[in-house]
């Protein structure tokens, strides 16, 4: 659950501001996506948990309401997953997560696997513990389903888990965080040795691919007014794996993401601001 506080200047060490606006969002980086790619046109199934709590109903009800498949969704006691997150003035955001629930997912059960059976494409993200997103993973090569991780929270990636990987898809802070290069294009480059395809996503300034043995892409943000960039890199992701699992070319799939993204950072908020596919498609880039 995002618990987001609206104030003009973040808060140093020590100091305590006024804050202009609160709101409670379902969020987490794993709904997010799975909530984007179902407004993009998939068909989407989520595999993880939720605590027994308020949090947990609504956040169920969430995926739900999306069009979901919930049935790997487990309820564990205690509390769900909360990120605590301030947006400033800017509508730049600064984020603490506290797993919660989500801590408990460090396996796959047989009835995980069996919705993973002819899936066109499995996201990953590291907001549940790597054993949990290992497992995924391995099951996901082994049933031939495109894997794209997003490496967020940013940490260190065994090789065993980078071996699973189709896509890999920092934003440029995680991309720097895992090469040590502020490059984009260097990161992109150091990480093309560990993944064949790679996006690293710019913010305002868009995004980067690459895919092993072929000159890099870039694709620019469109230019639009953003409110809130909570959730801009969930959107993206989850639209980038629908065009893909649909068979575009990574170049209109990139586009196709950017336009998802530019239409989210318009409106406040993470899975509240995600388009549906008929507002893609009709936003022209
Ligand atoms: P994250 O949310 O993971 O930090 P980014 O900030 O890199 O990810 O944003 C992901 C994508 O969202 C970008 O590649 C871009 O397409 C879109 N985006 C982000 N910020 C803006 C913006 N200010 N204007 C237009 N598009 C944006």
């Amino acid at each position: 659950m995002d618990l987001v506080a609206y104030v003009d200047t973040v808060p140093a060490s020590g100091e305590t501001v006024q804050g202009r606006q609160f709101r409670q969002v379902p969020g987490g980086k794993g709904a997010n996506q799975a909530v984007a790619a179902a407004r993009a046109g998939a068909q989407v199934c989520f595999l993880g948990a939720v605590g027994d709590d308020a949090f947990g109903v609504q956040l169920r009800t969430t995926l739900v309401d999306n069009g979901i498949d919930v049935s790997g969704l487990r309820t564990v006691g205690g509390p769900s997953g909360t990120a605590h997150i301030v947006v400033d003035g800017d509508g730049n955001n600064s984020i603490i997560v506290v797993p919660g629930a989500n801590g408990t997912v460090t396996a796959l059960r047989e009835g995980d696997v069996r919705l993973l059976d002819g899936a066109r494409a499995l996201l990953l993200q590291l907001e549940t513990p790597l054993s949990g997103v290992l497992a995924a993973a391995r099951a996901g090569r082994s049933l031939g389903v495109t894997t794209v991780l997003t490496p967020a929270p940013a940490r260190p990636l065994p090789a065993e888990l980078l071996d699973c990987v189709d896509v890999l898809l920092p934003n440029q802070h995680e991309a720097a965080a895992l090469t040590g290069h502020d490059d984009p294009e260097q990161a992109l480059a150091a990480l093309l040795e560990a993944v064949p395809e790679v996006v690293v996503t710019l913010g305002g300034d868009g995004a980067l691919y690459g895919a092993r043995g072929h000159e890099p892409i870039r694709v620019p943000a469109l230019r639009v007014e953003p409110v809130d960039t909570t959730g801009a890199g969930d959107t993206f992701c989850g639209a980038f794996a629908v065009a893909r699992a649909e068979g575009q070319d990574p170049e209109s799939a990139l586009r196709f993401a950017a336009r998802a993204a530019a239409l989210s950072v318009q409106r406040p908020g993470a899975s509240t601001s995600m388009p549906t596919r008929p507002e893609i498609d009709a936003f022209a880039d």
